[in-house]
C-alpha cells in the first residue's frame, strides 16, 4: 500500500523551503508532510574541501543542446541557495504590469502590494541587509540588516544619481546572525568561505527537522499521479525501485526546469507547460576611472543602479538593472601601474520577454530527462543591448571616467531560470492560478520562478521566495 500524507512537496530549494515556513506555522501537529529531493545533502564543508556546491552534476541532469546558452541551477538540499550569490532586490512595482503601463509583455495576476508583506518576512527569514537612506521600491518596513558599505566607485554614482542609485540589499550578512558571520568581501562567493550568505542549510534547515516533516534524499520525483482532476500523490525513484505515496496536496518546488518536466510525464498537458522558458540577458561592463580607487565595500556587490530600469524606455526596449562589482580579483584590476584599483565592472541585466520557441520538453532520446530548447532571447531584450553603448556614455557622462568597453557577447547564463508554468487568471493564458494552483488540478500547487510571466531585471529568489510564503498562506486560509 502507498503511504499516506497530507502533503507531498518536491525539493528543497527557495521554493519549498518558504512554503514549509510559512505552512508548518499554522499546520495542525497530526499533519504528515512528505519532503523529495533528489540531490544529497552536502554540507558547506564537503563544498570547500570539493570546490563544487553539488556531488550531482547538474548536467547529468537535463539535456541542452544550445552550444552557448547555459542553465545553471544546484540539484541538493537546499537547492540553488548553496550556489546563489545572495542578491536579494525586490521587483518594481511596474514589473508587475508591464503590458498596462508600457503596452508589452503580460501583466501579473499579483500587484507588488499584495506581496509587500511577503517580501518583508522573506527578508526577515533571509536577514537581509538592504539600504537605509531610500529605496527604489516601497517598503512598509526597514530592512532587518544595516546596509553594506558602498565602495568609493559606488559614491561616485550616488553622488551624480542620488534617488537611483543604491547599496545593494542582500542575504550576505551585515552583521552576523546566530547562525552566520559576517561577510569578509572576499570576493569567492559562489561558496561562501565564512558561511556569511543565507543558505536553506543554514537558517532554514530546522524546518526539515520538524516531526511533522519526514524528508527522503535522493528520491527522484518522476510524475504527480492523478484521478480525474485531483492529484493524488507522487511516483519517486529511490534506492533503485519506484515508490508511490499518497497526499491531500502536492506542491512542486523542483524548479523552471524540472516542474514542467514533471508535469508533462504526469499527462498534465495544459498548452502552456514548458513554454516561454528565459533568463535575464546580461553584459559586463568594464570603466576605467579617472582618480577614483575602486574596491572597499563591505561585500561582493555593493551597489544597484535604477538608471536605466523603469521608464517610457521599457514600450520600446527592455529596462535594465546595473550591479556594481566589488571583487578585487586580477580580471578586475587596471593593467596600468599606479592605478590598478581605478577600474569598476559593472553587470548589466536586460529583462526578457517570452518566446514561444524556447521551451523545456520531454526528452525523444531519453525520455527519463527534460531537454532545454532555446532560440535565443527577444527583439525587445536585444534592442536594450543595442542601445547600451549610447546609454552608458550618456550615464557616465561628466563624470571621472577614462573610458569604458561593453563586452562583446552577452554572458552565458545569468542563473535566473524563468517561465515554463506560467501564472495568470486566464486558464487559456496561463498554466497557475494567482495563489500558483494549478488551474485543472486544485490541489495541486507549483512553486518557483517558473511561474514568472515576465522576467523583470530584478533577481528572482526573494520574489519566488514571497510568493511560496504567499500561496500557503492562501492554502491555510488566510484571507489574503
Ligand atoms: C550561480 C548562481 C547564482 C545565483 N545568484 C542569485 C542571486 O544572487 N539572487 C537571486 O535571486 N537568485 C540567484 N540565483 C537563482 C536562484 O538560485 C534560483 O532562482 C533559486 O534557487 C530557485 O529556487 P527553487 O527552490 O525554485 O529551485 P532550486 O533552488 O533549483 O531547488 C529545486 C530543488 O528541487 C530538486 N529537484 C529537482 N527535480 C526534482 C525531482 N524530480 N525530484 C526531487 N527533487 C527534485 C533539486 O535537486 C533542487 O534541490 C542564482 C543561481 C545560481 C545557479
Amino acid at each position: 500500500m502507498p503511504e499516506q500524507y497530507d502533503v507531498i512537496c518536491v525539493g528543497t530549494g527557495f521554493a519549498t523551503s518558504f512554503f514549509l515556513l510559512a505552512y508548518l506555522k499554522k499546520a495542525k501537529p497530526t499533519e504528515r508532510i512528505l519532503v523529495l529531493e533528489r540531490g544529497r545533502l552536502d554540507t558547506l564543508g564537503w563544498q570547500l574541501d570539493n570546490k563544487r556546491s553539488s556531488s550531482v552534476d547538474p548536467k547529468d541532469t537535463y539535456i541542452n543542446r544550445h552550444k552557448y546558452k547555459q542553465w545553471d541551477y544546484n540539484p541538493g538540499f537546499g537547492g540553488g541557495s548553496n550556489r546563489w550569490w545572495a542578491c536579494t532586490p525586490r521587483m518594481m512595482p511596474n514589473d508587475f504590469q508591464l503590458e498596462t503601463k508600457y503596452g508589452v509583455g503580460i501583466d501579473w495576476p499579483i500587484s507588488y502590494d499584495e506581496i509587500e508583506d511577503y517580501y518583508y518576512q522573506a527578508e526577515l527569514a533571509m536577514a537581509v541587509s538592504g539600504p537605509n537612506d531610500g529605496s527604489p521600491y516601497p517598503r512598509a518596513n526597514p530592512y532587518p540588516q544595516p546596509p553594506h558599505m558602498f565602495s568609493d566607485a559606488d559614491r561616485m554614482f550616488k553622488k551624480a544619481y542620488p534617488d537611483k542609485y543604491f547599496i545593494q540589499p542582500t542575504a550576505r550578512a551585515r552583521v552576523e546572525t546566530a547562525n552566520r558571520n559576517s561577510c569578509c568581501a572576499h570576493g569567492y562567493c559562489t561558496i561562501c568561505p565564512i558561511d556569511s550568505k543565507f543558505t536553506i542549510l543554514n537558517e532554514m534547515a530546522y524546518l526539515y527537522d520538524d516531526p511533522r516533516v519526514t524528508l527522503l534524499m535522493e528520491a527522484t520525483v518522476r510524475n504527480v499521479e492523478t484521478r480525474g482532476n485531483l492529484a493524488t500523490g507522487v511516483t519517486y525513484f529511490i534506492d533503485s525501485g519506484y515508490k508511490t505515496a499518497e497526499s491531500d496536496l502536492v506542491v512542486l518546488g523542483a524548479n523552471t526546469i524540472f516542474n514542467p518536466f514533471i508535469l508533462l510525464k504526469s499527462g498534465i498537458n495544459h498548452q502552456l507547460t514548458g513554454k516561454y522558458l528565459r533568463e535575464q540577458v546580461s553584459k559586463y561592463v568594464t570603466i576605467d576611472l579617472d582618480g577614483i580607487d575602486n574596491f572597499g565595500g563591505s561585500t561582493s556587490i555593493t551597489g544597484h543602479g535604477y538608471m536605466l530600469y523603469d521608464g517610457d524606455h521599457r514600450s520600446s526596449h527592455a529596462g535594465c538593472l546595473i550591479e556594481s562589482l566589488n571583487v578585487p580579483h586580477a580580471f578586475s584590476l587596471r593593467p596600468l601601474r599606479g592605478r590598478w584599483r581605478q577600474r569598476l565592472i559593472i553587470k548589466t541585466v536586460f529583462e526578457d520577454l517570452a518566446r514561444e520557441d524556447n521551451y523545456v520538453k520531454i526528452s525523444d532520446e531519453n525520455p527519463d530527462l527534460p531537454e532545454t530548447v532555446y532560440s535565443g532571447h527577444s527583439d525587445y531584450a536585444q534592442r536594450g543591448i543595442d542601445a547600451l553603448p549610447e546609454l552608458i556614455a550618456k550615464m557616465l557622462s561628466g563624470l571621472p571616467v577614462d573610458n569604458f568597453e561593453i563586452a562583446k557577447r552577452v554572458n552565458h547564463t545569468d542563473s535566473h531560470i524563468i517561465g515554463t508554468v506560467v501564472m495568470g487568471n486566464d486558464p487559456a493564458k496561463s498554466v497557475v492560478d494567482r495563489y500558483l494552483i494549478h488551474h485543472d488540478y486544485r490541489n495541486l500547487v507549483v512553486l518557483g520562478s517558473c511561474t514568472f510571466p515576465t522576467a523583470s531585471p530584478a533577481n528572482p529568489a526573494l520574489t519566488l521566495s514571497a510568493l511560496s510564503l504567499w500561496s500557503a498562506d492562501h492554502l491555510m486560509g488566510k484571507a489574503v
